[in-house]
Order: C-alpha cells, then sequence, then structure tokens
C-alpha cells in the first residue's frame, strides 16, 4: 500500500462509479467488471479497512493523527477483515475519510490501480470521489443514486435476520452517512460534471447494468 512512482497512463477501459452508500454502485462495479473482464477495486474498503485499524489500536477514528498513521500502515491483509462490511466499520470509515492525511495516504494505491491494473485490461473503481478527485479525466463517470429510503431498505435487507435493527434506525445511519459525505471539506459526494447520472430507487441491479451498458456502448 505505499505510495507508488508517478504512474503513467493504462490504455484499457477505465470506469469509475460513484455515489451514495447502498446505492448499488458495488454490485454495478462488479457486474461491469466482469463483463468486462477488468479489474475492479472497492475503494470503500479501503477506509473501512483503515477506520478497523484504527478501532483495533484503541483509537477514535476522528482523530486525524492516528488515522493518518493507520492508513499510511494499511496492508493488503486489512482488506479481508471479517468485519469489513459492518455498520461500526462503516461509521468509522465515513469518520476517517474526512481527514485530509487518510485520503492522500490512499490516493496514489487508487490512482496506481486505475493506470496498472493487476489483469491489465482496465479496471472500474467505485467510491466517493473516483470521477472528482481520484480519476477526474476517466473517460467513462456513473453516479449511482437512490433515494434514502431505498437504499436503507436494500442495506437492512442484507443483514442477518436474526440482527437486524429496526429499518428506521438505518435509514437514520444512511441518511447521517451521507450528510457526513456530502458536507466534508475535502473531496466531498458529488457527481462530476461529466457524470452520467443513474437513479436506481426503481431498478434491479439488471435494469441498472443495462442502463450503464447503454451509457458506455454510446460513447
Ligand atoms: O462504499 P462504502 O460504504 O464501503 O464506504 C464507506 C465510507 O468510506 C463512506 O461512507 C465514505 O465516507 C468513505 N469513502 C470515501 N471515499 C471513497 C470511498 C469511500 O470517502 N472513495
Amino acid at each position: 500500500m505505499s505510495p507508488a512512482a508517478a504512474p503513467a497512463p493504462t490504455a484499457g477501459l477505465v470506469i469509475a462509479v460513484d455515489g451514495p452508500a447502498a446505492a448499488g454502485k458495488g454490485t454495478l462495479a462488479r457486474t461491469l467488471a466482469q463483463h468486462f473482464g477488468i479489474d475492479h477495486l472497492d475503494t470503500g474498503a479501503l477506509y473501512r479497512a483503515v477506520g478497523l485499524r484504527v478501532l483495533r489500536v484503541g483509537g477514535d477514528p476522528a482523530d486525524p493523527t492516528v488515522s493518518e498513521q493507520q492508513a499510511r500502515a494499511l496492508a493488503t491483509v486489512d482488506l479481508r477483515h471479517p468485519d469489513l462490511r459492518s455498520m461500526q466499520a462503516a461509521e468509522a470509515a465515513s469518520l476517517v475519510a474526512t481527514h485530509l492525511g487518510v485520503r492522500a495516504a490512499l490516493l496514489e494505491f487508487q490512482r496506481r490501480f486505475a493506470t496498472h491494473p493487476p489483469g491489465g485490461k482496465g479496471a472500474v473503481l467505485d467510491g466517493r470521489d473516483i470521477g472528482t478527485v481520484v480519476l477526474p479525466d476517466a473517460p467513462h463517470k456513473i453516479f449511482v443514486t437512490a433515494s434514502p429510503a431505498a437504499r436503507a431498505k436494500r442495506r437492512w435487507l442484507e443483514l442477518p435476520e436474526a440482527s437486524r435493527p429496526a429499518l428506521a434506525e438505518i435509514e437514520a445511519q444512511v441518511r447521517q452517512r451521507d450528510a457526513r459525505d456530502q458536507e466534508r471539506a475535502i473531496a466531498p459526494l458529488k457527481p462530476a460534471p461529466d457524470a452520467f447520472l443513474l437513479d436506481t430507487t426503481d431498478l434491479d441491479i439488471d435494469a441498472a447494468f443495462a442502463a450503464a451498458k447503454a451509457y458506455l456502448s454510446r460513447r
């Protein structure tokens, strides 16, 4: 995860996918990667892994110093942590993600993944700031949204039935995370001016994929 030398541009297909929590961007990004035979990077996992590292060392994810230290120490094994998809990791991620030092520490890794994808053919990166900050020159950008109620319902359905909190609690968390991601000073969540806006409130994954593919084939 250490910073790499200045990357040269790849000739492959590069797609930036951004959007708020549970809008369906991860599933869409994975499906696009499979379809085109290119690599996928879930950049939210990087922030989640940093958040969990901070909690593990007994730090506060709101503390920029410990958060940056843990971002700089991030290792591939952290991305396989069993709690990576937990609400606790999501919450910690959205706090560490507000720190400039954390974002700077993760930036080169993300750019290098896009320019030197492991499979050599291209990459799709999903996150919050891929089209605006990480890869502002990406030729293809998709901003995936859905209503907060639809996103909360999806998140809720993903949780194990036995330990599901009330749907209203999940919706409150989704709205709080949206606000934090949209209102932060550095790399806030917002569509790039040249992004294709894809509202998945009433779309299943097949319909969302078809709309994304139609956008890509128009270009
Ligand atoms: O996408 P996911 O829910 O896994 O992201 C967790 C958190 O990580 C987000 O709420 C956001 O605060 C942060 N994040 C970010 N920039 C990215 C990806 C994720 O700030 N590119």
